[in-house]
This record gives structure tokens, C-alpha cells and sequence, in this order.
């Protein structure tokens, strides 16, 4: 593999000339793999996307790892935190990808955003860095910032991963008033970022991301490039699109609340968290239907709000925090109006379904719980023309005219015995 001088930082920052391996750009799906290399980098990070990932089910990593999991290629994951070896040995096999020499294609994952390492440099420091490399103009080794491990193995990858909220959108670290000058994946490499397979970067936010999100990506980008599979689809900012389509709302197990224009006061309520502080109506996000960690959890199934960690627009967008959103001043005014009558009406018929039609006919519950309120005339008519409507141009159940009394009412089919309440008239022989 050739090696050439390169623009390593494509937009975000000026450019910096650095000698590189020139990727190879193959174009087709290499499969079948026997392995895989995973390079793992963090940047500004507080570590949960790799423990959201740990905790993974479907797959988990360990099956990935062992290389159990059916049609995938074994991953070697090169991970800072989880990885066996240390210091020179561990750095070495990224050497080895930048300079073309691993024989094997691999995918980065970048985790945490990408530090602007000029405003460290000013000072003789550095944000995020790994492993020592030769100082400039004669001084010792220095460390090796993430950023720059980055740009040197992101044009031969197979597939980059931005994993975690700050990876895709810059997150937390590139709040208004930052110091670091902290950006995201796409901000750093550029629109024209292409992997060795010709993919832009792919984006799984999230902070935490959900790990099953991360490991059901990269299972269906390995099934592409095994070429045992479509490469799938993602949406005009990177993400899984079938993940990432729906709003958290539209998965939101209070959903039902909302729309019948009940809201939570508290914390600990059970009902639509919107007027304390949720933008679930306009967050995209799996989290409610998928769950935190093997379908546990999840915020509001937790009891907290959405306060948009995966969107872009996160942490400034979203800010304050546990304040209603003005949007949800509006939206629910309209639910509380329509809810108002639809529950209300929802509540009858609720009522109506939770009696046996046994019991409309014997004008009796015969619950040993408690004394159930007998159907009032309103009950019945509303019933009466609710029915009627409800088997327009279908055929109605029930017994023709004549026979219900007899099956319902005290002439009961079979002998007294049968019943305990004596009831049949029929006498025992
Ligand atoms: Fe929607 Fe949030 Fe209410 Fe759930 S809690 S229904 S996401 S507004």
C-alpha cells in the first residue's frame, strides 16, 4: 500500500498535511469473511456508549466475539477499555491498519466527539489522545490524539461508526460555551467522507445509545459486506432508518394518556409527561419500544422524560431541561379539549365491555369483590343504538327471538343438579 501525504481534517478545521497509507477503495462486498477487525477510538467520551454496548442482547458482542452468531464473520474488537492487551502491543495492530498491513478488512467506532486538539496544543497539551508517536522538531514521544488515529484509518475502513450522541452530533462536549471546540464524526471527517466501501459515516445516537441499536447495525452492515445481505437502509443524516424513523412518542407506552388529554403533575405519575418537561413528540428515537438493556427499562417506562439526547439538536435544542416544551402548550390544550369528551365516552363503552353478556340479561354481576353498578336506562339505550351501528352490515350473534329467555333466563338447559344454584326447572330423574 502506497503511502502518501494526505489532508487529514477535511472541514471543522483548517487542514493538516499527515502521511498516511493510501486506502485501497474496493467497491464490492468482500464476503465471505472468516473475521473481522473492529478499531474502537474514544474521543470525548464518558464511556457509556461501551457500556450500553456491553450490555447488548440481540446480538450480544459476546457472540459476536466468539464468532457464534450465524453468517458472521468472527470480530476482533481492539477497545481501549475491554481489550487484553496494553500499551505498545495494543497500539500496534492500529499501526498496522493505518499502514495497510492487517490482511483483514475492519470497521472503526468512534465513540465520544472529536476534540479541535489546536486549542490543547497552544498549551503543550492534548484532550483525547492514545499511544505515543514522534513529537515534531526533534522532541520526545508525544500522545497521539483520537482524532488523529481517526483520520488516519477512516479512509480504509470498511464502515465508520459514530456510536453515542457526541460521535454524531458533537453531544454534551460541543455545548454552547464549550472549551474544547468539540464536534461530531461527520463535522470532523466532512460531507465527502466515503469508507473503503464507499459508505458515509454511519450515525447511532444516543446518550447513552441503545447497545442492541449499535450491534443490530453493525450485524446488518457485516451481512451486507459479507454479501449476504442488502445494505440497509439509512435515513438523510446516517441513521438506521428503521430504527430511528418513529418519534418517541409514536412508541411511547403513555401515548394513549396524551391522547385523552391526561397529564402527569409529578414525577411518579403514571400518565403523559409533556407538561413537566417531555419532547418525546419530536424526538426520534426506538427507546420506549426497544427498551434500555434486554427490553428493560427505557425513559419513560422508567418515569423520566425525553429530553432529546438523540437528536442533533441536543443538549442546546432541549435546554431547560424539565421545563414544558411551548410547543406542548398548544398540543395540549387541543388533547385536553378533544380528550375531554373522547374519555369520557371511551368510559362507557369500557364499562359496557367489562360485563359478560350474560350478565346485561340476568341484570346481574355476581362478582364476590365488590357491589357492581346495575346498567341505568342511559346505559341502555346507548347501548342499544351503539350496537346497532356497531353490526351495521354484519350479522349479529345471539339467538333468534323466542329462545333467548329460555337459554338466558330461569328455564336453563339441563337438570337442577347441574347448577348449584338449583336453577334448571327440569327435575333430576
Ligand atoms: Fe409522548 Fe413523552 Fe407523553 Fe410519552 S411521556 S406520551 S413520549 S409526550
Amino acid at each position: 500500500m502506497a503511502i502518501v501525504e494526505r489532508e487529514v481534517l477535511r472541514s471543522g478545521q483548517p487542514s493538516v498535511l499527515e502521511t498516511q497509507p493510501e486506502p485501497s477503495r474496493e467497491r464490492l462486498p468482500l464476503g465471505p469473511l472468516k473475521t473481522i477487525h473492529v478499531y474502537w477510538l474514544a474521543g470525548m467520551s464518558c464511556d457509556g456508549c461501551t457500556i450500553s454496548v456491553a450490555g447488548a442482547t440481540n446480538p450480544g458482542i459476546e457472540g459476536l466475539l466468539a464468532g457464534a452468531v450465524p453468517a458472521m464473520p468472527k470480530v476482533i474488537l481492539h477497545h481501549p477499555v475491554l481489550s487484553v492487551e496494553a500499551g505498545a502491543d495494543f497500539v500496534q495492530s492500529f499501526v498496522d491498519a493505518w499502514e495497510g498491513k492487517l490482511g483483514a478488512p475492519y470497521v472503526v467506532v468512534y465513540e465520544g466527539s472529536v476534540a479541535d486538539e489546536r486549542i490543547a496544543a497552544r498549551t503543550g497539551g492534548y484532550f483525547c489522545a492514545m499511544g505515543v508517536g514522534a513529537g515534531k522538531d526533534g522532541e520526545g514521544p508525544q500522545p497521539v490524539p483520537t482524532a488523529t488515529w481517526l483520520g488516519r484509518l477512516a479512509p480504509g475502513a470498511a464502515a465508520t461508526i459514530a456510536i453515542g450522541t457526541c460521535a454524531t452530533w458533537g453531544g454534551v462536549p460541543s455545548a454552547e460555551g464549550n472549551p474544547t471546540g468539540a464536534m461530531s464524526l461527520m463535522d470532523y471527517l466532512g460531507k465527502d467522507y466515503r469508507s473503503a466501501f464507499g459508505l458515509p459515516i454511519i450515525n447511532i445516537p444516543g446518550c447513552a445509545p441503545q447497545g442492541d441499536n449499535f450491534t443490530e447495525t453493525v450485524f446488518a452492515v457485516l451481512l451486507f459486506l459479507q454479501g449476504l445481505g442488502p445494505l440497509p437502509t439509512f435515513d438523510e443524516l446516517g441513521r438506521p432508518a428503521w430504527l430511528f424513523r418513529d418519534t418517541v412518542h409514536q412508541g411511547c407506552s403513555r401515548a394513549g394518556f396524551y391522547e385523552e388529554g391526561i397529564f402527569a403533575e409529578h414525577f411518579g405519575d403514571p400518565e403523559c409527561l409533556v407538561e413537566i418537561g417531555c419532547w418525546g413528540p419530536i424526538v426520534n428515537c426506538n427507546i420506549v419500544q426497544r427498551g434500555a438493556i434486554n427490553h428493560m427499562g427505557g425513559c419513560m417506562r422508567a418515569g423520566g422524560i425525553c429530553i432529546g439526547c438523540t437528536m442533533p439538536g441536543f443538549p442546546d435544542k432541549f435546554s431547560p431541561f424539565y421545563k414544558t416544551p411551548p410547543g406542548a402548550i398548544v398540543s395540549t390544550f387541543a388533547a385536553k379539549s378533544v380528550g375531554m369528551v373522547i374519555r369520557r365516552l371511551r368510559r362507557l363503552s369500557n364499562r359496557d365491555a367489562n360485563r359478560e353478556h350474560r350478565w346485561d340479561v340476568m341484570h346481574d354481576v355476581p362478582s364476590g369483590w365488590a357491589h357492581v353498578e346495575a346498567q341505568t336506562a342511559v346505559d341502555r339505550a346507548m347501548k342499544f343504538f351503539y350496537s346497532v351501528w356497531q353490526h351495521l352490515g354484519a350479522k349479529k350473534p345471539g339467538r333468534p327471538p323466542g329462545e333467548k329467555d329460555r337459554f338466558w333466563g330461569a328455564d336453563r338447559p339441563g337438570s337442577r343438579s347441574d347448577y348449584i344454584d338449583g336453577s334448571a326447572t327440569r327435575e333430576d330423574k
